[in-house]
């Protein structure tokens, strides 16, 4: 039998910011002058081809736009891996049974088909006092917890009361929030002070937060978490996930392109000019930097990126930028011949020090046969540098200890492990976030426009999906003249 100790643990991707980190972060940055000749004009460059930037470019996949990559390939936290023919999702992984026509559409038109991302249920599972509950967040799941009567009772309170709020509590692109109050304070707060849960509670619903949402509940937003949990209590939401999850949606929107993205293109001064954008861009694979003219330009890149490559007079506050804070985020794919039994798609982890949750690929062990187990184990914001610091192997092994303290045997049964490593993963809604977001954020200056699913402080692929229509909406509004005159 192998030992723990020993399985091959090799670093497999995640983001790319050595590129970023030359230009943006080094102590003196190596951004040059800006070559005198224009190299191309199409009529809108998309930075960054994230999920929000691939879906402005497919809705304007009629006029001419070139889409800029800062990493080796598209796709930003979108990732599929595979271990002996299974494919898995490395970073993005499930998304909401699309509940609107215009969302089933989207889905449609780039020909996903959403019976092969039916889940089985239970969807959700807790591991909680060394046992599984399944369907943990639903109404009925709620109620199987090994809590006190009066928690079990405040609890069937709470969902009760969230599914009644759901048709009222839509945040993406909300230009008012509903319940602002519950931003003002955590979701640790909400629960303990104003339902008045014991911390116990609060504990059962730590993973969820702090994968979901980059933080614990003492670290974010009461309203933000209570929008997520919403899609888990509620009796009619219900997840959806393809094998290698999000990285399926990706694929679907390159294969209906015209052009694929240019990779390796880090794009690290943007200014406006009277009739065009300027766009600088450093080209990694030969060292060049060459510029750009573009009609219109989407900034498809978390505002960590944005504030540093935007000059002044693009007209944006920095200050608005700097109240963004991202968590950072480590997966882990072990493969192996895994014989671990657990009930839901997405399994939630209660006292696991470095991971919150996990998917089995396939869920049921196959006999003798590999299986992927997909570790999710998200980081603070402060554990960036730890992340890209600390060895592979380290990281690796930390994981599996954690495993084999909860799973005995599991981690013997790993052979190899794939780590992927995201430094700026995910925008934290922190308390206050949303409501300092939505009063002061223009998505648009004259003819730059801002998208990615930082601009709705969620982190979710609805949000990344949601900003890159608004974002082709409003470019296309910039090149038809729309805003002329005025911002
Ligand atoms: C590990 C993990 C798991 C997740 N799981 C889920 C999930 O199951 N369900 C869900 O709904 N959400 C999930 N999320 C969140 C969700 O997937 C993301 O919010 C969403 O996909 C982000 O898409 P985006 O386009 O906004 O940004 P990103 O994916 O961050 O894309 C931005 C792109 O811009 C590029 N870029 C940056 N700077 C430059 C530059 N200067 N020039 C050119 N390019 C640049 C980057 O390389 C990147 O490719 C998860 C996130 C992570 C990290």
């Amino acid at each position: 039998m192998k030992s723990f100790e020993k399985p091959l643990v090799r670093l497999r991707g995640g983001d790319s910011p050595a590129s970023c980190h030359t230009h943006f972060y080094s102590p003196a940055p190596p951004i040059t002058h800006w070559p005198p000749e224009v190299a191309e004009t199409p009529e809108v460059v998309v930075v960054g081809a994230g999920l929000s930037g691939l879906t402005a470019a497919y809705r304007l996949r009629d006029r001419q736009v070139r889409v800029l990559e800062a990493g080796e390939a598209p796709g930003g936290v979108c990732l599929a891996g595979e271990y002996q023919g299974i494919r898995y999702p490395a970073g993005s992984a499930y998304f909401y049974y699309p509940s609107t026509p215009a969302w089933q559409a989207w889905y449609q038109e780039l020909g996903l088909d959403l019976k092969d991302a039916a889940l089985a249920a239970p969807t959700s599972a807790l591991f909680y006092k060394g046992r599984w509950f399944p369907d943990c967040f639903s109404q009925n799941g709620l109620r199987t917890l090994p809590l006190a009567p009066r928690e079990l009772e405040g609890l069937a309170g709470f969902a009760g009361d969230l599914a009644a709020l759901e048709d009222q509590f839509d945040l993406l692109g909300a230009q008012e929030l509903p319940h602002p109050e519950w931003d003002a304070i955590s979701l640790a707060h909400y629960l303990e002070q104003v339902r008045g849960f014991s911390p116990e509670v609060t504990r059962i619903f730590t993973p969820y937060c702090r994968s979901c949402l980059g933080g614990g509940p003492e670290a974010v937003s009461a309203l933000a978490a209570i929008y997520f949990l919403l899609s888990e209590i509620s009796p009619t939401a219900a997840s959806a996930a393809f094998p290698e999850g999000n990285a399926r949606l990706v694929q679907a929107l390159l294969a209906a392109l015209p052009r694929p993205p240019r990779v390796q293109q880090t794009v690290v001064q943007v200014k406006p000019g009277p009739d065009s954008v300027q766009l600088l861009v450093w080209d990694r694979a030969t060292g060049d930097y060459y510029r750009l003219a573009a009609g219109a330009v989407i900034l498809a890149v978390g505002k960590f990126i944005s504030r540093r490559l935007l000059t002044p007079e693009c007209g944006w506050d920095p200050e608005v930028f700097r109240a963004f804070r991202y968590s950072s985020y480590l997966v882990a794919a072990l493969g192996g011949a895994i014989t671990l039994a657990a009930p839901g798609y997405e399994n939630w982890v209660v006292g696991a020090e470095n991971f919150t949750d996990f998917i089995l690929r396939p869920r049921s062990a196959a006999l003798e046969g590999k299986r992927v187990m997909v570790l999710f184990a998200p980081q603070p914001p402060e554990g960036r540098a730890a992340l890209l610091q600390v060895r592979s192997e380290d990281q690796g092994r930390q994981v599996l200890q954690d495993l084999e303290r909860l799973f005995p045997g599991t981690a013997r049964e790993v052979e190899e492990v794939h780590l992927f490593r995201f430094g700026h993963a995910q925008v934290v809604p922190y308390p206050g976030f949303l409501t300092h977001l939505k009063g002061r954020l223009k998505p648009r200056q004259g003819r730059i426009i801002l998208a990615h699913s930082d601009m709705e402080g969620l982190p979710s692929i609805e949000s990344a999906i949601f900003q890159g229509e608004q974002a082709a909406r409003l470019a296309r509004g910039v090149l038809e003249g729309k805003f002329e005159g005025g911002q």
